[in-house]
């Protein structure tokens, strides 16, 4: 099986890029970031952001599953459907921290193995070359200047009807990027032999032809 790994801040366009990228290629897409948010999505249903012990016995009983539906991916919690709900600012900083817990990453390991394991995929996230998948045959560092991040991240909040700021969404890029590369547990890093790839300055075609012909090259 191909495996593709593409880690990278958030914000970097690394789901858009990843997404469109796999299409053209024919491999599944599996974004990563969805299981975090989904265990933080419990998290908040449960009340236990800031109940380290709560979070961690909830494990015990939470089910997550990635299904995907003509090749677009959908995430399950305990079998309801969550894809959309997870996706707030709400979500988006709780998933930042339960990320933070060993636990919750133990938790959530050998689901994304299993899917590269048996397909072909470009999976994305935070550690993927550097923990999920080491020997990925082709690794990728996507990323962007916070400020180039936080105006994608903007457009795309308004677009949703969020009422936010765009100096607010820059201090959540740069509270995300800070919790993602300071924690113990898998900080967000380039990982050994991974190719650099900065989308600042890229459209986003740019950016998906750069993903493509980087994996046809290393393959
Ligand atoms: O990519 P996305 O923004 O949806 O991820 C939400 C959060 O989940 C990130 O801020 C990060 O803390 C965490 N995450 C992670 N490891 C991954 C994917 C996401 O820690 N592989």
């Amino acid at each position: 099986m191909i495996n593709v790994a593409i880690d990278g801040p958030a914000g970097a366009g690394k789901s858009t890029v990843a997404k469109n990228a796999a299409k053209e290629l024919g491999y599944i897409y599996v974004d990563t970031g969805a299981l975090y948010r989904t265990v933080a999505l419990n998290t908040i249903r449960i009340g236990a952001e800031n109940d380290l012990q709560v979070l961690v016995d909830s494990l015990e009983e939470l089910k997550v599953d990635l299904k995907f539906v003509d090749g677009v991916q959908r995430v399950f919690l305990n079998d309801e459907d969550v894809t959309d709900l997870i996706r707030t600012q709400k979500v988006s900083m709780a998933a930042s921290l339960v990320s933070a817990v060993p636990q919750v990453r133990a938790f959530l390991l050998d689901l994304q193995r299993d899917i590269a394991k048996k397909n072909n995929v470009i999976m994305d996230g935070r550690d993927i070359g550097t923990v999920v998948l080491p020997n990925a045959q082709v690794k990728i560092f996507l990323y962007a200047t916070p400020e180039c991040r936080a105006k994608r991240r903007y457009k795309e909040l308004l677009e949703k009807g969020e009422e936010i700021t765009y100096e607010e969404v820059l201090d959540e890029v740069n509270q995300r990027d800070y919790q993602d590369t300071h924690r113990d547990i898998a900080p967000l890093k380039p990982c050994e032999g991974c190719i650099m790839a900065d989308t600042s300055n890229l459209t986003l075609e740019e950016s998906i032809d750069l993903i493509v012909n980087t994996v046809k090259e290393n393959i």
